[in-house]
């Protein structure tokens, strides 16, 4: 970590590689024409092996939230009824957006801090009214709560009971980190965004449909027109975006983009297992306890319980003089919890930096940590986790 640049430890954005800024820098072109075009078709490619699909992505202009609200209406009608299974306020915010715009939505609440195992997706598929759902809403990685979702597995219980559902999944904080197969698992809409894994400012959300998906926005009758992902296609056919892109994000995507194919997917995915991991023992071996059920630990953020008598405000000051940025709790988890980003450009040594600051912070609170025990376990961990992740099999 470089001395005096803030370590910004919060699930996106977050920080950028050198490069990618200085591509945010560059003139602007006209979006219209070839330079464009080529920029475009670069990205798409380069995005399709992290989401894990042969489909071309379409790119859209706005948040996260803007890339849910477009799976949604692009491929719903008012009155279908919906799955929404939430483990966490992006899951809660996900059913939310489908209820706004007239769907019947029926909502699968776990526990914050669980996931969602496939017998309970089972049971709530078994319990469906006649005819069905049209669509089910996942979450891939609940960034609120730090767990991640068996995706895969709950798509083949969809698949198993409810064959022509949608499958409409928020992968925003996910893809890009960890493994993961649209095609092979059979998912309808994939929707990520710029700022998370992807190592880019804010701007851009990046939506994978399958051909299934594609057909249901034929059909599709919730209002919509700036996020009109059939339009994003047919202007993608001409290298262009319907309205005007944030060009200067997408300079700083393309760039991003060709970082993650000279790192590979696999370095990529064994960086984020280490980081992950040296996280969830650095903060154990200072005491805390950890959120999320570990079955199911996020591998791009990690949550832990604020202990009763650590106060938030005065912790998070110590922490904060130290240039550590962490993110606080979302919705009910607000002074509850606290939570360590490590997705994105993330090295093992930020990580273990922001354990350090941390371990000073609770020193200076006059807790008793015993010093450089969280540095260490760290350390150790996350060298594990990288060994285990890039051992070559026998
Ligand atoms: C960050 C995030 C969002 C929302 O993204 P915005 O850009 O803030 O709208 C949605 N879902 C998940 C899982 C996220 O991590």
């Amino acid at each position: 970590m470089q001395r005096f640049e803030t370590n910004l430890r919060i699930p996106g954005p977050t920080s950028l590689p050198s490069a990618v800024r200085e591509a945010g820098a560059r003139q602007m072109i006209n979006h219209r024409g070839p330079e464009f075009a080529a920029m475009l078709a670069r990205i798409t490619e380069g995005l399709k092996p992290f989401f894990g699909t042969a489909s071309d992505p379409v790119l859209l202009t706005c948040a996260g939230t803007g890339g849910l609200e477009a799976a949604v209406v692009n491929t719903c009608s008012p009155g279908d009824r919906i799955l929404a299974v939430s483990i966490g306020a992006f899951g809660d915010r996900f059913a939310k957006i489908a209820a706004v715009y007239g769907a019947e939505v029926t909502k699968l609440d776990v526990e914050w801090g669980r996931a969602a195992e496939p017998d309970l997706l089972r049971g709530a598929l078994r319990a469906a009214p006649a005819g069905g759902y049209r669509a089910v809403l996942l979450t891939h990685n609940e960034t609120s709560t730090a767990v991640m979702n068996p995706v895969g597995e709950l798509a083949a219980v969809v698949r198993e009971l409810q064959p022509e559902a949608l499958i409409l999944v928020d992968g925003i904080s996910g893809v890009g980190a960890v493994p993961f197969e649209q095609d092979a698992w059979d998912l309808d809409v994939v929707v990520s965004g710029s700022q998370k894994a992807w190592m880019v400012a804010p701007g851009m959300v990046f939506l994978a449909l399958s051909e299934r998906a594609w057909r249901a926005t034929t059909e599709a009758r919730m209002p919509r027109f700036y996020l009109d992902l059939a339009k994003a296609r047919e202007s993608a056919a001409a290298g262009q975006t319907p309205w005007t892109p944030a060009v200067g994000v997408l300079f700083q995507l393309d760039v991003a983009l060709r970082l993650m194919a000279e790192e590979g997917k696999a370095a990529i995915f064994a960086r984020h297992a280490a980081c992950a991991a040296a996280a969830r023992a650095g903060l154990e071996a200072l005491g805390f306890e950890l959120f999320a059920d570990q079955r199911y630990a996020s591998q791009t953020v990690t949550a832990v319980h604020l202990p009763e008598d650590l106060d938030w405000k005065a912790f998070n000051g110590e922490v904060k003089r130290r240039r550590v940025v962490l993110a606080g709790g979302q919705g009910k988890l607000a002074g509850r919890i606290f939570r360590v980003g490590h997705l994105g450009t993330v090295t093992l040594d930020e990580i273990l930096g922001a354990i350090g600051v941390i371990e000073e912070a609770l020193l200076a609170l006059g807790r008793p940590v015993s010093p450089g025990a969280g540095v260490a376990a760290a350390q150790r961990a996350g060298l594990d986790a990288l060994t285990a992740a890039t051992a070559v099999p026998a």
